[in-house]
């Protein structure tokens, strides 16, 4: 164990567009923020092929590259960009107490939590062999979907989110699958419904996944199999998605913050990125189960940062808000 506590006016907890937006406001109104970035630097757009729905890319960009764009231009205002992984917090007193790996202990006047949120994927060998190969797999219809214009493709899971990316993908592929597990769905009546009145949407009630079919390269169709009769049958497609939810990361936090029932952080004053502990503020999918798009995630990045430092100013007459920000 270090005995050296660090101090730190501004702690930025994940490295996707949220944390990066609020690390470039941060560091542009002199709050020197220290940015952890965790298991997966970037964040879940690393996993993703073509950004094109981001504005500013008229070409469109990778993922992984527009990270490191992000990181770039965070450090370019000295953000102090670490690897590591913050494994405990203790948000019980004025100072707010975090540990990376277990380790280090850091005080912290704010901290803003970007941890993004983990799709969840059905983890089988096939599914996660094409999704590491950027072969057909996604957890992202409004992210993807577009590679798979006027193209077959199968998708899994039957909530709302599975419901409204099963509508948006038919209006880009010439045919979906949808493949339900039980005999109904679980979204709303009417997103339920708006799939079932879609022409060239086929729900496969009773349906679970076997395997992702490929030519090693890329997804060429679907197993599938009726668990009433355990009938197989093959399904030709490009693209598999699954949209069987999203867990927020934010185990760490939950003895301190208000979660949900999912998990995701409750915004205290909604239309503000404040939890409900003085100072801690939070950003990005960990406390967005709508809209879940880069772009917003970095809007709200945005709003931490600038909470962030009028805390910081409420507090101590000898910190002055930036006119930088406002610009
Ligand atoms: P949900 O948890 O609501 O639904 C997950 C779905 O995936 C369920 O139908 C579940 O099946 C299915 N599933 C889970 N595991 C598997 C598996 N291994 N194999 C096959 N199917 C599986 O998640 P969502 O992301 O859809 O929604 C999360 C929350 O966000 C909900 O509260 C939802 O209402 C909300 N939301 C609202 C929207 C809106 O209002 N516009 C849009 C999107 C989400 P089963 O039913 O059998 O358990």
């Amino acid at each position: 164990m270090s005995n050296t506590i660090e101090k730190v006016k501004c702690l930025i907890i994940g490295s996707g567009p949220a944390g990066y937006t609020a690390a470039i406001y941060a560091a542009r109104a002199n709050m020197k923020p220290v940015l952890y970035q965790g298991t997966q630097p970037g964040g879940q757009l690393t996993t993703t092929n073509e950004v094109e729905n981001f504005p500013g890319y008229p070409k469109g960009i990778t993922g992984p590259e527009m990270m490191m764009e992000l990181q770039s231009q965070a450090e370019r205002f000295e953000t102090d960009v670490r690897n590591g992984w913050i494994t405990k917090v203790d948000f019980s007193g004025d100072v707010h107490k975090v540990w990376v790996n277990d380790e280090k202990e850091i005080h912290c006047d704010t901290v803003i939590i970007s941890t993004g949120a983990s799709a969840k994927y059905l983890g089988l060998d096939s599914e996660q062999k094409y999704l590491k190969l950027g072969g057909g797999v996604s957890a992202c219809a409004v992210c993807d979907g577009f590679f798979y214009k006027n193209q077959e493709v199968v998708i899994v899971g039957a909530g709302d989110s599975a419901c409204e990316e099963a509508h948006y993908l038919s209006k880009l592929c010439t045919k979906v699958t949808m493949l339900v597990r039980r005999d109904e769905f679980r979204a709303s009546k009417i997103m339920a419904e708006r799939v079932q009145k879609t022409e060239n949407i086929e729900i496969l009630y009773n349906t679970e996944t076997d395997e992702v079919l490929g030519d090693g390269q890329v997804v060429t169709g679907v197993r599938v199999k009726n668990n009433q009769t355990n009938e197989t049958k093959e399904i030709p497609a490009t693209g598999f998605f699954v949209a069987i939810g999203h867990k927020p990361n934010t185990d760490i936090f939950k003895d301190y913050l208000n979660l949900d029932e999912t998990g995701y952080i409750i915004n205290e004053k909604p239309g503000t990125s404040k939890t409900n502990v003085d100072g801690v503020f939070v950003s990005g999918d960990a406390a967005d189960h709508v809209y879940r798009q880069a772009i917003t995630a970095a809007g709200t990045g945005c709003m931490a940062a600038l909470d962030a430092e009028r805390y910081l100013a409420a507090k101590d007459a000898n910190f002055e808000v930036s006119t930088s920000n406002y610009n």
